[in-house]
């Protein structure tokens, strides 16, 4: 198998919601599931089209209320491109199939399909398909099919359509919802080849063109053809009939430009469609393009991973390679032109309505050795935001700025209010919105994007401002408890959504969370220091626009050095108070009965119990804290708020968690392979492994086909760089402290670091670091517990002993 294709080689109806996922094609503007282009949406297949960020809201009355959602747009659909023999359109269920292959291609960004088949009457025929949609050019896409008559010479009508009558229908929990979105502008035949259609979002008015040139070859000529043009509102085709002989494969081409009135540098989305694709060259001429952006990206991203067993190094390498090209397709270079943040379900399917949540976190860390510019402009989407984070916040009465767990179009709280539950057919309130933690997140992106590039124009023009109020807001939700003599925050959830209140508690939320507690200590320490970074002029200018007082700044630091974290047993950190005094859950009585248990929740909720009486947990909560800080900084933190931190309550709080926690999230495993990389090899390669067949091998049961994991995904490459490499950016600085598994024989990657490029590799025996092309002089990197300096365009060993450096 090569490692750079994902090849599927027979037709599987019920796989193919989870195929049309796996090989959907997109360049960070838009994404098209690798739907077949003959197909409809119904139970096999769901031919969708997403614009990054491209949202609409709707409302739908429930129980004599209104529901609002904000859905991420099912756009028309370029794809049609199919053909009738006598009266019956080609359909891969009606035929008989005599060999089926598919691939993508993801050195090349390319989708293939090879398909022969049989009709009723013996006729045989083959089609070859190819289709991209362009890295280059962020409006182009294109398609060509290629059909020969194997047998027999005749004529069949040919269709090539654009279609706005689609509605978003990709999750069927959804179903029950408003879901028409698109509302019909106008349709056009341009010329003799070309059709374009014109619609707009029902609400926040978007305006989308989509223009379609077909063309038809043989022998590599152009054919002239008839064409009838079948329109109607918010759809338009292009008709036409082709004589095939037997044996002549002939070709049909359709390109396609893709505009909104979002766009930049337009004049009206509707003539840019148009005039992109009259201008636009063959399939050849735009692959040519397509092909030489990726390679440009996959120098940047690709790495090598060498397995001790090369008969698994095939599939991990190819894996890699696939979560490395969902997450450039769903942010790539052109996101910075873009308003957009990252969707937790790329912009691959409908599921969580392409809404950002906190899984920025696991993405970032990839990006921010790669092409830093990239999360810049995906934290911007977060600083544009603030004015509605700090509403958000004043509507609860607090100052600062909170931003929403579920984020859309302009930064309000998307998170639905009440979620069904499919295994109990019950609407369930949802209070996963008190997930305060996701602006934890963000202030920790903000200060680790720094730390990757010292881009100090965006930390104190941009990043400051929203990392204070976040700052300013936490300080605000900070209560003292006077018999502690500590601070405490009350009523927020965790990570770990399967507990939203204590059991038969009337409001939801729960207290000291030691996750946010840790985290927010973190951020106040933080904040401080990022004022002490900015010029005067600049932090007086802050301070003065957001009338922050030094006053206010000492109760910050005040705050972080007594804030509440709440230990149980032997140096357990409670995921939150009063945890210890929940039931200890029925593990293997509940895999012996359901045996699937990642969604806990759902089960008892459907056996009429609840998650929140029970020790368990849907995610790493606790264990986040392990897995964004190093030993030595949690020390710190620890020692910061006066509590002592022996490194030996790691491996036990890991233990003691890991017991409980059913993986009910594709993040979890990442943060578990993570924790266990040091202490225990062998099974931090085993989460790793599942990790990485968490979309392809659809490990929770049919969510894939809905849209991929973005955070497993790029979370699974992060820990190819932090935990095998053993990078980590700490104090300013690039550390390197590699540790192998057992399983991997050599590890080699390419990484940018505050404007240094720096090729390393490490196996068990030796890390070598190389300086390529840097910015300015030597760069100095911390290795061994001791910082070295390498000279530009030199390479250096350190020898390493059982895989690991020698302490220096
Ligand atoms: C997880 C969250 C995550 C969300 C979106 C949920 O299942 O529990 O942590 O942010 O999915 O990926």
């Amino acid at each position: 198998m090569s490692n750079w294709s994902l090849i599927y080689d027979r037709f599987d109806p019920q796989e193919e919601g989870l195929r049309e996922a796996m090989c959907a094609l997109g360049n960070g503007y838009f994404c098209t599931r690798g739907a077949a282009l003959e197909s409809e949406a119904d139970d096999t297949h769901y031919p969708g089209t997403y614009l990054a960020g491209g949202y609409n809201r709707l409302g739908t009355e429930m129980g004599g209320r209104i529901i609002e959602n904000e859905d991420l747009v099912n756009m028309p659909n370029w794809l049609p491109l199919n053909f009738r023999i006598d009266e019956q359109w080609f359909n891969l269920r009606a035929v008989e199939i005599l060999s089926y292959r598919q691939e993508l291609d993801m050195r090349g960004g390319v989708l293939h399909r090879h398909v022969r088949f049989r009709l009723k009457d013996r006729r045989e025929l083959t089609l070859r398909e190819r289709r991209l949609v362009s890295m280059h050019a962020p409006h182009m896409a294109a398609l060509e099919t290629t059909v020969t008559a194997e047998n027999w010479s005749g004529t069949v009508a040919v269709r090539s359509a654009l279609d706005g009558q689609v509605i978003n229908a990709g999750v069927a929990r959804y179903r029950s919802l408003n879901s028409k979105h698109l509302q019909p502008v106008e349709t056009a035949a341009v010329d003799a080849e070309t059709v374009y259609l014109k619609v707009q979002t029902a609400q926040s008015e978007i305006r989308v063109a989509e223009a379609a040139r077909t063309r038809v070859f043989a022998d590599g000529e152009v054919l002239s053809v008839d064409r009838r043009v079948d329109e109607k509102a918010g759809y338009i085709a292009h008709e036409f009939d082709l004589r095939l002989q037997q044996g002549q494969p002939v070709t049909i081409e359709k390109v396609v430009g893709f505009y909104t009135s979002r766009d930049r540098a337009v004049c009206e989305c509707g003539l840019d469609a148009r005039n992109a694709v009259v201008r636009a060259g063959s399939f050849d001429d735009l692959l040519t393009d397509h092909a030489q952006a990726w390679e440009v990206l996959h120098r940047r991203f690709d790495g090598d991973v060498e397995l001790s067993s090369p008969a698994a190094d095939g599939r991990t390498l190819m894996i890699v390679r696939l979560h490395i090209f969902h997450l450039l397709q769903s942010v790539s270079p052109h996101s910075q032109d873009l308003d957009v943040g990252v969707p937790a379900r790329g912009w691959h399917g409908e599921a969580y309505r392409g809404h950002v949540f906190w899984d920025e976190l696991f993405i970032f860390p990839t990006l921010n050795l790669r092409i830093p510019e990239i999360t810049r402009a995906l934290l911007m989407y977060r600083c544009r935001r603030l004015g509605e984070a700090r509403a958000n916040a004043a509507k609860d009465g607090f100052r600062g700025a909170m931003y929403p767990w579920q984020s859309g179009s302009d930064g309000r709280e998307e998170s639905q209010s009440v979620h069904l539950n499919p295994k109990s057919g019950r609407w369930i309130p949802d209070h996963s919105w008190l997930q305060r933690h996701s602006n934890l997140a963000i202030a920790f992106n903000i200060w680790q994007y720094y730390q990757a590039t010292l881009d100090t124009e965006f930390l104190s023009y941009h990043g400051a401002e929203v990392l204070l109020e976040i700052a300013r807001f936490f300080a605000n939700i900070t209560s003292f408890n006077k018999d502690l003599d500590r601070y405490e925050i009350l009523r927020v959830m965790g990570p770990d959504e399967y507990h939203e209140a204590y059991p038969d508690a009337e409001e939801a939320g729960l207290n000291n969370n030691g996750y946010t507690n840790v985290m927010v200590v973190w951020l106040l320490i933080h904040a401080i220091k990022v004022l002490d970074l900015m010029s005067d002029y600049r932090r007086e200018e802050l301070c003065e626009r957001l009338e922050l007082t030094q006053e206010e700044i000492d109760h910050w630091d005040d705050i972080s050095r007594r804030m509440r974290v709440v230990f149980h047993g032997d140096g357990i950190i409670s995921q939150f108070e009063d945890y210890d005094k929940l039931l200890e859950f029925d593990w293997e009585g509940y895999r012996k009965k359901y045996g699937d248990i990642h969604r806990l929740d759902r089960i008892l909720e459907a056996e009429g119990d609840s998650a929140n009486r029970y020790k368990l947990s849907k995610q790493g909560d606790v264990c986040m804290l392990f897995y964004l800080f190093s030993t030595e900084a949690l020390q710190r933190l620890f020692k910061h708020m006066g509590y002592d931190f022996d490194p030996e309550m790691i491996p036990r709080n890991v233990d003691y968690y890991m017991q409980r926690t059913s993986h009910g999230s594709t993040l979890s495993r990442i943060v578990h392979s993570w924790v266990l990389a040091r202490s225990d090899r062998s099974h931090s390669w085993r989460f790793f492994i599942q990790a990485l067949e968490s979309d392809i091998g659809d490990v929770q049961g049919g969510t894939t086909k809905e849209g991929i994991h973005m955070g497993a995904m790029a979370g699974s490459v992060d820990l190819i760089q932090r935990s095998y490499m053993g990078i980590e950016v700490r104090d300013y600085a690039l550390w390197l402290n590699p540790c192998l598994p057992d399983e991997l024989k050599r590890l080699r990657l390419r990484i940018r670091f505050q404007g240094h490029l720096l090729m390393l590799e490490t196996t068990h025996d030796t890390l070598s670091v190389t300086t390529i092309k840097p910015k300015s002089g030597p760069i100095r990197v911390g290795i061994g517990g001791k910082l070295e300096t390498i000279e530009a365009g030199q390479t250096r060993e350190f020898p390493l002993a059982g895989g690991r450096l020698a302490a220096g």
